[in-house]
C-alpha cells in the first residue's frame, strides 16, 4: 500500500473532507495526533535486523535499541547483543571525535584570524608612536 497525501484525499468521502477541513482551519489538532500516533506505532515497532550484523530480530528476545541524534534527525538502531551495541557505539565515538576535531580546528583558524587584525593595529599603534616621537624630536 503506496498511497500519496494527494491520492488519501481523493479517496475519503466528502463527510470526511469536510471535517479534515475544519480540523486544518481550527490548527490541525487531531491530524496533527493523529500523524504522531502513527510515528510512535512505528518507532516502536521492533527493527528486523541487527544494525552491525545483520542477524534477524523479530523473533529474538532481548534486543537492544539505541536512539541517537545523526545530522538533525533521530536515528534508531537495534542490535542482538550487547557486544554488537558496543562495536556500533565505537564506530559512533569515532565519527564523533573526528567532527568535534574538524570543529576544533576550524574554531583555532578562527581565533588566529581574530589575533591578526590586532597585530596589525599594534604595530600601526607602534608607527603613530614613532612618528610621536620624531615630531617632539622636531
Ligand atoms: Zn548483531
Amino acid at each position: 500500500m503506496n498511497i500519496l497525501i494527494k491520492e488519501f484525499i481523493d479517496s475519503i468521502d466528502e463527510e470526511e473532507l469536510y471535517k479534515l477541513q475544519y480540523d486544518l482551519s481550527k490548527g490541525s489538532i487531531a491530524l496533527k495526533k493523529t500523524v504522531e500516533d502513527k510515528v510512535k506505532e512505528i518507532e516502536n515497532r521492533k527493527r528486523k535486523y541487527c544494525a552491525v550484523c545483520g542477524e534477524e530480530l523479530v523473533e529474538k528476545e532481548g534486543v537492544y535499541t539505541l536512539i541517537f541524534p545523526h545530522e538533525n534527525l533521530t536515528k534508531k538502531a537495534s542490535f542482538c547483543a550487547t557486544d554488537c551495541m558496543e562495536f556500533f557505539l565505537g564506530r559512533l565515538k569515532t565519527a564523533n571525535a573526528h567532527k568535534a576535531e574538524t570543529t576544533q580546528k576550524e574554531t583555532k583558524d578562527e581565533a588566529k584570524l581574530a589575533e591578526e587584525p590586532k597585530q596589525i593595529h599594534e604595530s600601526e599603534e607602534n608607527i603613530n608612536k614613532l612618528n610621536g616621537n620624531s615630531k617632539t624630536l622636531d
